[in-house]
């Protein structure tokens, strides 16, 4: 069978690499695992036979067929269930058993929906405890990436609001069949939303940064009065949090963000 890429299928072909995958989602005998874009089952066997329950969730309809058959209750995989769905439509909360157990996700993701995926998992940061996920290395340095880098930017502060993220390897092109044109990292990502602790409500805070990051070559301030806050407003709100007049979002913790944010609302 031939790959797809307009699916961005690259199939892992590096047993080490499986292994460590694996492994970096910790004890799964109790768990329920969702493995998102299993292809040809490189991570998938190990998967099954170790996780509590497997839901591997497959867009393409030749190989989720292909998958059903082999991980089938007849071959021994009571505790797996193949989904024929695209990633971007599955059900996290729905998923969770029992219902409200966190799930652990992982997956060697279709790069053509990266940042849709990530964002959706965030969104559905209440039904999971952790993620390991493959991703083009230039996506990870942005999400595991400290403030001050050039990296550092609306997607690092957006996965970091959930929970702690951490590159574990690279691979190269060439651990991969058909291989791709970039080199590849596993990132993992702890699940700890932020929003207690910074004291700040999900949905306005996230539509706050959004504001701040608007344009990368603009100042803080010009992007904030971009968006319609008044000059003074944004001058005073900057100089209480001692934040330069000139500082540009790329610089700043969320910690900072969030005492920015709730200034402004006081
Ligand atoms: N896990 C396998 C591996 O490591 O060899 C395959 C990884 S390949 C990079 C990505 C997989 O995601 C492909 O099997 C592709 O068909 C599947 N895929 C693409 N778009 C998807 C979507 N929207 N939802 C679910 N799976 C998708």
């Amino acid at each position: 069978m031939s790959s797809k890429s307009r699916l961005g299928q690259n199939f892992l072909r590096d047993p080490q690499a499986v292994q460590r995958v694996i492994a970096a989602l910790g004890d799964l005998t109790s768990r329920t695992v969702v493995e998102i874009g299993p292809g040809k089952a490189a991570i998938t066997e190990g998967l099954a036979t170790r996780a509590a329950r497997l839901i591997p969730v497959e867009l393409d309809r030749e190989l989720a067929w292909i998958l059903q058959e082999r991980f089938s209750p007849e071959k021994g995989f009571p505790n797996v269930t193949v989904a024929r769905q695209d990633i971007l439509e599955f059900d996290f909360a729905a998923a969770t058993q029992p219902p409200g157990e966190p799930l652990l996700v992982v997956g060697n993701l279709p790069y053509y929906i990266t940042s849709p995926i990530l964002l959706k998992l965030a969104a559905s940061a209440a039904s999971i405890s952790r993620a390991v996920l493959m991703v083009q290395r230039e996506v990870a340095d942005r999400v595991t990436a400290q403030p001050g880098t050039r990296e550092y930017g609306l997607l690092t502060v957006t996965l970091q609001l959930y929970g702690a993220t951490e590159a574990l390897f690279t691979l190269p092109p060439s651990a991969f069949v058909p291989p791709p044109e970039v080199h590849s990292t596993v990132f993992r990502w702890n699940f700890a939303p932020r929003f207690t602790e910074l004291a700040v409500e999900e949905a306005p805070f996230i539509a706050f940064l959004k504001q701040c990051f608007a344009q990368k070559r603009k100042t803080l301030s010009n992007n904030l009065r971009a968006a319609r806050m008044p000059a003074q407003q944004v001058a005073q709100a900057l100089e209480t949090c001692a934040i330069p007049p000139q500082a540009r979002a790329e610089t700043l913790p969320l910690t900072q963000f969030a005492q920015l944010f709730r200034t402004f609302q006081s």
